[in-house]
Parts: structure tokens; C-alpha cells; sequence
């Protein structure tokens, strides 16, 4: 575990995706999980499956498909459902971007000290943790929550993030996205 958060440390040649991980507020151990996804490190059953370990490929988060890092965060029905949530509550379109583009569309345009970029970026850490969290629960704990509940879990990980934080309530935008938020 060490090894892998010393790896994450910024340091030399930047990735596109860095801002991503390390902004300020971000959340930690939200922080690793998200580096392993984007590097495709995460032990996901279709990676199993090609180690040998494993011959059960089923994505538990849905049971409709097989489990792969593009499938859990951006395919599976529990994650279209958790994001596009998040977009809604800030206004946004719903979106149905394969895994590449939505990183590539982050990289890109999350860029700033706005309100929604600081929003957009908590939400996805926690979008992430959350859907991983919950995957592991249910293969290894045989307990499952709702998809209403994890949303709470991201809404929740935003209030934390932002809590106390001086936002300015003049701009409208930012007043709709407290009210939404409940920040
Ligand atoms: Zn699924």
C-alpha cells in the first residue's frame, strides 16, 4: 500500500488526469482508489478471471454484465444512475460517456477554482469509492445498499469536503448549487 501511495505522490512528468486526484479538499483514501481505477489497477473479476484466480466474471452492482473497470464506472446501471444524479443536481445534462471520455472530458474542462469544478471533482472521487466500496461489500460481505443510499454517500462526501469553506452565494449559479448540494 505504501509503495503504491508513493507512486501517486506528484512528482517529475505530470498525467493529464493529475488535477483529477490531488486538489485541495480532495479526500484521501477517495484518492486512491480513483488512481488505481485510472490506471486500471483494480483487482476487477475480468482481471481475475485472466490471472486465474477467479472464474466469476458477473458484475454484482448490476448482475447484467461481465466486471471490468469500464463496465463499473461508466456502463453498469448503478453508475449511470449515481453520475448522472450528480450532474443533475448541478444542473447539468445526463450524459452517457464510455470511461475514456468522461476522464478525457475531466481532464480537460475541470479545470478552475469554480464551485462546480471543486463539486465535479469531489463527486466523481466519491462517485468511484463509493461504486468500489459497494462491489466489494457485496462479493465479500454479501451486503448490499441501495442506489439511493450510495448517492447520499457522494452528497455526503461533498458536504464534508466543502463544509465551512467561504463560498460566495451572490453568484446564482453557486446559490443553486448549495440549495441543491444542501451546502
Ligand atoms: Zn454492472
Amino acid at each position: 500500500m505504501k509503495e503504491v501511495w508513493d507512486e501517486i505522490r506528484p512528482k517529475g512528468q505530470k498525467v493529464p488526469w493529475h488535477k483529477l486526484i490531488w486538489f485541495p479538499m480532495h479526500i484521501p483514501k477517495h484518492c486512491l482508489i480513483v488512481w488505481m481505477a485510472l490506471q486500471d489497477r483494480l483487482q476487477t473479476r475480468d482481471r481475475l478471471q485472466r490471472m486465474g484466480i477467479s472464474t466469476d466474471t458477473a458484475c454484482v452492482n448490476c448482475n447484467l454484465s461481465h466486471e471490468t473497470r469500464n463496465h463499473l464506472f461508466s456502463e453498469c446501471s448503478l453508475a449511470v444512475f449515481l453520475w448522472n444524479s450528480v450532474l443533475t443536481l448541478n444542473g447539468m445534462n445526463p450524459t452517457n460517456l464510455s470511461w475514456e471520455e468522461t476522464v478525457a472530458t475531466a481532464s480537460t474542462s475541470w479545470k478552475g477554482k469554480s464551485l462546480i469544478t471543486f463539486i465535479l471533482k469531489i463527486a466523481w472521487s466519491a462517485f468511484i469509492y463509493t461504486i468500489w466500496q459497494e462491489r466489494n461489500q457485496r462479493i465479500f460481505q454479501h451486503r448490499s445498499r441501495s442506489a439511493e443510499i450510495l448517492l447520499t454517500e457522494i452528497i455526503d462526501a461533498v458536504r464534508f469536503c466543502l463544509r465551512g469553506k467561504n463560498i460566495n452565494r451572490l453568484d446564482s449559479t453557486n446559490l443553486n448549487l448549495c440549495n441543491a448540494w444542501g451546502l
